[in-house]
């Protein structure tokens, strides 16, 4: 079916109009995007203008890809989260609009103007460390992950920006670290049971399966974050945390016999939990 495309002249609307009934209309459009190297707007503006043999096949060769399953954040190399654009590779996980409920409550928590200090464990492409790291200037964010192929993406992600409030350091979570003490401590660590059918879904299938999955249940990283993470907050300081539709309870469990207080959980536009988190205080029960 791709074939047709190959006939040239085709307009970039009966070029659309083909693709859109192989892959979604939003995907089709992404993907013309990005190979035409134009706006949105240009596709709507220009439908009538004729696409040359070259564009046409890069197009097909995309359009196959994304038919096989592959992400159109990897194809397109880029993807929207909060109010940037990241660049993504097969090293790390598609930003999720989940994940932006995450830095929501993180910036909540972060008064503009305060000088504080905010880690991110498990950082990726960086969506999360450099949007806060954006949004308040005045503190600064150290950004983890223990790939360093997704820290190379991380960091052409802050420089993109000209981010200068962020550190990166490699490492396996906390173990970076000694003494250093975080106002905010945000993650969104990897969550599925290994064997979960959802792995095998479109997309997921090629995104890095050590940002995606974890042992006893997907609850190994999530446990390993709350039980150190005591070590590394300052009294009164945040932590929180994007977990699986069915952890919440588990979280809220854990942070509570670990010290934490004022623990919520909140939940996506899908209405699915998602994120929960707590405030570090010591002195609990103590009186
Ligand atoms: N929310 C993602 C998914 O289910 C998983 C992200 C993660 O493991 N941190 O597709």
């Amino acid at each position: 079916m791709t074939q047709n495309f190959l006939k040239s002249p085709i307009t970039i609307r009966e070029l659309l109009r083909s693709a859109e009934l192989l892959v979604s209309r939003i995907d089709a459009r992404f993907l013309l995007q990005s190979v035409l190297n134009v706006e949105a707007a240009f596709l709507i503006a220009h439908a009538d203008l004729l696409l040359g043999t070259e564009q046409i096949r890069r197009f097909q060769q995309l359009l196959a890809r994304r038919i096989e399953g592959e992400p159109v954040a990897y194809l397109t190399g880029e993807k929207g989260f909060y109010d940037l654009v990241f660049e993504v590779t097969p090293d790390v996980l598609v930003p999720r609009p989940e994940t932006e409920l995450l830095v929501e409550i993180a910036l909540s928590k972060i008064p503009l103007g305060q000088q504080c200090n905010i880690l991110d464990l498990g950082t990726g492409s960086g969506a999360i460390a450099v949007t806060i790291a954006k949004h308040r200037p005045d503190a600064q964010v150290t950004a983890v992950d223990i790939s360093s192929a997704a820290l190379v993406v991380a960091r052409k992600n802050a420089e993109k920006y000209a981010i200068k409030n962020i550190a990166f350091v490699e490492a396996d979570w906390f173990s970076g670290f000694s003494s250093e003490k975080f106002a905010v401590i945000v993650a969104n660590p990897p969550y599925i049971t290994l064997g979960d059918p959802h792995l095998e879904e479109d997309g997921l299938r090629f995104e890095p399966f050590i940002a995606l999955t974890a042992q006893e249940n997907g609850l190994e990283c999530i446990c390993k974050i709350i039980i150190q993470a005591p070590d590394y907050l300052e009294n009164a300081g945040w932590l929180m945390l994007e977990h699986g539709y069915d952890q919440a309870s588990v979280c809220q469990e854990l942070l509570d016999r670990t010290d934490f207080l004022s623990i919520f959980t909140q939940s996506d536009l899908a209405g699915i939990d998602r994120v929960t988190g707590g405030q570090y205080r010591p002195l609990k029960g103590a009186k």
